[in-house]
């Protein structure tokens, strides 16, 4: 039988407990006094204060499953079979503990043993200075010197502005031939699916100066992260992460209110399967206390959720349908993550109004916007007027990139310039409305109701859950 999701997310778990690490629960998504992160990333960064040596971890072995949210790779989601915006990172960490010699060995035990992953199908990639990490690999763990692939930089070292930094090591695993692009240049590293990168092991072992020097840090750290959704897809032998069986549970739902069938047509599958990360997303997001606005984390949400509104439409889905799936997100992952539960009325709500307020304009931009993609077709223009990009943006609520998406799959670009000055435009405007009628200028905002009923303050880290609730 498969191990399942949340099962494979205990039995990470379960294994660093037995090498001595504490487990605490994932942090909220949005980053308690880090005023440099938008949304949490990776495992890594709520602990940063214990990797700088600002707080005292409560122990020197630490480990988590963290939820993360990664908007830079929204253009991979759907089309490659790794990639979501939303997943959770499973990782083991030593604060000046323990170091490579056994971070990597636990590694390995946990993928062959633990796991048993046939060993014919694994690689290793190291940074390709790193003689004592090839040393490990090679003579320690028994991986043959010839799977072993020496990167550089950009892939291999882990490094952001000053401070803490080092090499790491990733391991990956071969999906076959069928699963690549089938150049014959295709090997570890090659952007396409054959080769899933599932964990890496980062050796925080330097500390970078002002001037770009290295220095040994006298107790160096590890930071590992590995995806969950990859390491499920590795191990249940699916295509992609959103056939995982918890996800699929979500992506069926979507198929049976539209109507359609999964795997019939690739366009097709690519809206069902941006809907199921997106979905993911939003939910984790609303639950941790984020709620749509036109700024910040909060316009993350907002693009999120209009995105898969209008891949919903794309599917025949005629009427708001999300705050429905984001149920079905909260019982796949309330086992892990209880404050889904607790908040599950509340989420619906939020997820609701939002896709109520753009249902009511959504297909009015549309028809707007296709009028316009046609007339510039058959006109030979090549590019969608700042003007008509703004007036979706103003009237109809539609974010500047679902503009951009449409255009693109027409073949078209946008005015992004013109957009800018219709918006700065309009700032000014908004500036000297303020300034002769008041606060009044600024309108009804449609959370504004919702607001006041909820509290929501984070208890900080010894406590994952933020206390959003309707009262
Ligand atoms: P990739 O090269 O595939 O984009 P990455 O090198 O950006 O991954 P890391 O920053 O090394 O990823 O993060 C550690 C692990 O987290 C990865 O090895 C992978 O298993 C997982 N991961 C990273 N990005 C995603 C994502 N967008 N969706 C799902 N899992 C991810
Ligand atoms: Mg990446
Ligand atoms: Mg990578
Ligand atoms: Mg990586």
């Amino acid at each position: 039988e498969k191990l399942g999701l949340n099962q494979l997310r205990e039995r990470y778990l379960k294994f660093f407990e037995g090498k001595g690490h504490l487990r605490l629960p994932s942090f909220p998504l949005v980053p308690q006094n880090d005023p440099s992160l938008l949304l949490i990333n990776s495992g890594m960064a709520p602990l940063k204060p214990y990797f700088t040596g600002e707080q005292h971890p409560p122990r020197k072995r630490i480990t988590t499953c963290q939820k993360c949210i990664r908007t830079p790779d929204i253009e991979n989601v759907g089309k490659t079979s790794r990639h979501g915006t939303f997943f959770e990172m499973l990782g083991n960490f030593s604060f000046g503990d323990y170091f490579k010699k056994e971070a990597i060995p636990w590694a390995w035990e946990f993928v062959t043993q633990d796991l048993q992953m046939p060993l014919d199908k694994l690689w290793i990639t190291i940074y390709q200075d790193d003689e004592e990490a090839f040393e490990i690999w090679n003579k320690d763990v028994g991986v043959p010197a010839e799977k072993i692939v020496r990167m550089g930089k950009a892939d291999n070292f882990w490094e952001h502005g000053t401070g803490p930094c080092g090499p790491c090591s990733e391991i990956y695993f071969d999906r076959g031939p069928e699963a690549g692009c089938g150049s014959p240049d295709c090997k570890v590293g090659c952007d396409c699916d054959r080769y899933v990168e599932f964990w890496n092991n980062v050796f925080t072992q330097f500390n970078r100066d002002e001037e770009g020097n290295y220095t040994r840090l006298a107790s160096p750290n590890i930071d590992t992260g590995m995806g969950l959704e990859r390491l499920a897809c590795i191990m249940q032998g699916v295509d992609n992460l959103f056939e995982v069986d918890t996800v699929k549970n979500i992506l069926m739902h979507i198929c049976k209110t539209a109507g359609v069938e999964y795997k019939k047509s690739e366009k097709e599958d690519i809206s069902i399967r941006v809907i199921t990360d997106h979905i993911r997303s939003t939910t984790m997001m609303v639950c941790d206390g984020v709620i749509p606005s036109n700024e910040g984390r909060g316009y993350v949400l907002r693009r999120l959720l209009r995105r898969a509104a209008r891949h919903g439409k794309l599917l025949g889905i005629k009427k708001p349908f999300l705050h429905d799936v984001a149920m079905v997100v909260i019982n796949e992952s309330k086992q892990a993550y209880p404050e889904l539960e607790e908040k599950a009325e509340y989420i619906r709500k939020v997820i609701g109004i939002e896709e109520e307020k753009f249902d009511i304009t959504i297909d009015q931009g549309l028809t707007i916007l296709n009028d316009f993609i046609a007339q510039a077709k058959s006109g030979g223009i090549d590019k969608i007027e700042g003007g008509i990009v703004f007036k979706l943006h103003d009237t109809y609520g539609f974010p500047l990139d679902l503009t951009r998406e449409i255009a693109f799959e027409n073949g078209l670009e946008v005015d992004e310039e013109g957009f800018k000055n219709e918006m700065s435009i309009q700032k000014q405007k908004a500036r000297d409305a303020l300034k002769t009628k008041g606060a009044a200028a600024w309108g009804d905002n449609i959370y504004s109701k919702l607001d006041k009923s909820i509290t929501t303050e984070f208890v900080g880290y010894r406590q994952s859950e933020c206390h959003a609730r309707i009262e």
